[in-house]
């Protein structure tokens, strides 16, 4: 941000709900991986409300290892929260996220900021050999990815990886929301990113429990509407519900006109025409979708002078003193 020109190169963001079992062998191998990457580094843990050890090992983490810092959030806010909670806490120029069960390879961290260093803003991991399994895994994320691409006109192969680079400039302004973060490159896009792909290994889950099922996918394609609807009519809603409003108003007015006239000069009775119900709806329809382009403009209004509302609550940070 602004006000903190980068104090490091590189933050890694992790967010960890009921992953025990994973932290220690995840930790090492980030920290080798991280050898060969040149620059100073951050690994930033986000306890996502955990029941399980998991912040005891990652306050552990965060005591004893230079570079790692750990949070924890007041209850289990969901992964989108966890990382804007670490996205929040980064001091780096540039930002990695990976998921902490290991599925990730912290070895392609290398791979992402080379592909970054030729110029890109965004480098987006694509589990090209994924190992999940397929009807219930990949299959709906094909779909979803291709869905994504086609609405957002952002088009990746695999928006559900977690393994992504991004310049943090680019990554610090968005809010996210419900199941957001598989939005971000599109949402980077929409500021002007340059986007790029590049394959990035997966390794099945040996260790912990997947915390989905397949309910995700439609909270993925309800998501999929709101950053449609965000990136087209943010700025100007009234367009889209008054231009509608508009539509269904004048043809209301068309079809109240055309009964009337055939009441008053071919005599035929208004209850014999249905249309004129139909114009009334018509009528009906148009005023409510203007006046609900109105609220919208006023709610778009309050919403731009909301600073920093939070979908998440930071209960703990260790490794470090807060900045402010
Ligand atoms: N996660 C989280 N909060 C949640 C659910 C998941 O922080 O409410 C973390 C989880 O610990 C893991 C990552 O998000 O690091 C991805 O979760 P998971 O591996 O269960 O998803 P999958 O790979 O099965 O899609
Ligand atoms: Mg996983």
């Amino acid at each position: 941000m602004a006000e903190h020109p980068s104090p490091c190169r590189l933050s890694v963001i992790v967010p960890v709900y009921n992953e025990e079992d994973c932290l220690d062998r995840l930790s090492d191998e980030i920290s080798a991986a991280l050898e060969g990457v040149e620059g100073t580094h951050e690994v930033i843990l986000i306890d996502d409300g955990s029941t399980d050890r998991s912040f005891d090992i990652v306050a552990e983490l965060a005591n004893s290892r230079p570079g790692f810092v750990g949070l924890r959030l007041g209850r289990n806010a969901g992964q989108t929260a966890a990382l804007s909670a670490g996205i929040a806490e980064a001091r780096g120029e540039f930002i990695v996220c990976l998921d902490a069960d290991l599925q990730n390879d912290p070895r392609d961290i290398k791979t992402l900021l080379d592909k970054m260093s030729e110029g890109y803003d965004v480098v987006s991991g694509w589990r090209k050999d994924r190992q999940d399994p397929w009807l219930t895994r990949r299959l709906p994320s094909q779909t979803a990815n291709w869905l994504i691409s086609r609405i957002t006109g952002v088009r990746l192969h695999d928006y559900g990886c977690t393994l992504k680079a991004y310049r943090s400039s680019y990554l610090k302004p968005l809010r996210l929301y419900g199941e957001m973060h598989r939005f971000i490159p599109a949402l980077a896009g929409f500021l002007g990113a340059r986007i790029a792909e590049v394959p990035v290994r997966h390794h099945a889950r040996t260790l912990g429990r997947s915390k989905y099922g397949l309910s995700r996918t439609f909270k993925v394609l309800l998501d999929l509407l709101t950053v449609k609807f965000m990136s087209a009519y943010m700025a100007k809603p009234i367009y889209l519900f008054g231009g509608w409003g508009l539509a269904a108003g004048l043809l209301g007015l068309a079809l109240a006109s055309y009964t009337l006239y055939k009441k008053l000069f071919l005599g035929v009775f208004v209850k014999d025409q249905p249309l004129f119900q139909v114009s009334i709806f018509l009528g009906l329809v148009g005023v409510q979708m203007i006046l609900m382009g109105l609220l919208a403009e006023i709610l778009i209004r309050v919403y731009f002078d909301i600073k920093d509302k939070k979908a998440y609550f930071v209960k703990d940070l260790v490794g470090r003193p807060p900045l402010t």
